[in-house]
């Protein structure tokens, strides 16, 4: 195929490398043009980039928005994003300019339900102040009546968002103890809850009962800060809450605030807005919150499978194909 016939892909990020290399592997198919950073492409390169093309790969770091949309033309046929989240994509104008989304459910299920348990442990242990003492050098060493914990045992766990994730979690967690699980979805789904025989109630039931609540659902126009100062009087004073969705989730502010009366023990973000939070947010230096920086798919198997997946996708779209997961907008 002559360069000029080939169609064209903008690809926002330097790949994880298996799927790099399967990038580069389709060059006599499609003309590449590629962010090769490990940061975020900026707006302007973004909207540059995507003059003429056929196809995007982006990232959840982009927004997918109209101005985007008029900049690419109208050859964009396909978006294809490398998460399961799509947020960061205005579905209604993607729809209107005729383009399909792919997007990459299922492969960071299990890797994401591990850093929500990773988080869930290391607020339930104590781990950051643990961590803390330790690279500081001020205490350390077994102490019979110091930096104790709590543990899940005969607990109630609280999953908000019971779909791939909701559930991955609930099934590594139950083996620590549990001895009731509520949930909170669109509808309730008793073949997923019949295993943990977990019971379908609403938000506040949730909070009221749980000692622990994994948030696994997506952002949209009704959660958007839907864990906000009310959600948060709502908590057990002893409960932790993990975040491994969205930041936009959380109402910070009243998250801080909700920490300092101490209206619940800990809370356990993967997610942040904005990310990463500066390195003197009061939520960083707070004892009872403890932050990582969005690695809840962050291994070598899931991401480079994401990457694959995003491009089977991409390719599904420009020429036409069925892709491997699509959303219907
Ligand atoms: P999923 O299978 O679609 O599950 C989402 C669940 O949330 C579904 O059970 C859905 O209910 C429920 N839900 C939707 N709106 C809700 C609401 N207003 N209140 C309560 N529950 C609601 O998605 P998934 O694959 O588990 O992924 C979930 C989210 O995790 C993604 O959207 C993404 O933002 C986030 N994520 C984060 C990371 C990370 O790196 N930290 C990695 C992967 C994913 P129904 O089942 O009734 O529709």
């Amino acid at each position: 195929m002559s360069s000029d016939s080939k169609p064209i892909v903008l690809v926002t990020r330097q790949l994880p490398s298996q799927a790099q290399a399967r990038l580069e592997s389709l060059s006599d198919e499609l003309t590449i043009r590629q962010h090769k950073s490990t940061s975020p492409i900026s707006r302007q390169d973004l909207l540059d980039g995507i003059k003429g093309a056929d196809g995007l790969i982006c990232l959840l770091s982009e927004k997918i928005d109209s101005e985007l949309l008029e900049a690419a033309g109208p050859r964009l046929k396909v978006v294809s994003t490398v998460s399961v989240g799509y947020d960061h994509v205005d579905t209604a104008a993607l729809k209107a300019h005729g383009t399909r989304l792919g997007y990459t459910p299922d492969v960071l299920t299990d890797a994401t339900a591990d850093t929500t348990v990773l988080l869930a442990l290391m607020a339930s242990r104590l781990a950051k102040r643990s961590l803390e003492i330790v690279t500081s050098g001020t205490g350390g060493g077994f102490s019979l009546s110091t930096g104790l914990g709590t543990q899940f045992t005969k607990k109630t766990l609280g999953i908000v968002g019971f779909g791939r994730i909701g559930a991955a979690t609930t099934q590594r967690l139950m083996p620590f103890g549990f001895s009731r699980v509520l949930y909170t979805a669109s509808r309730a789904h008793p073949e997923r809850a019949q295993p943990f025989k977990a019971e379908h109630v609403s938000l506040p039931t949730l909070l009221a009962h749980s000692d622990l609540v994994c948030i696994c659902c997506p952002l949209n126009q009704q959660t958007e800060g839907m864990f906000d100062a009310k959600a948060f009087a709502a908590m057990k004073p002893s409960a932790i809450l993990v975040n491994t969705a969205r930041g936009a989730i959380v109402n910070q502010d009243d998250l801080l605030a909700a920490l300092d009366r101490g209206e619940l023990a800990h809370a356990a973000l993967d997610v942040t807005v904005p990310e990463p939070l500066p390195k003197g947010h009061p939520l960083v230096r707070h004892p009872n919150c403890t932050i990582l920086p969005h690695i809840g798919s962050a291994t070598e198997e899931t991401r480079n499978a994401m990457g694959n997946m995003a491009i089977t996708n991409m390719m599904a779209g420009v020429f036409a194909e069925q892709m491997t997961a699509e959303v219907e907008l």
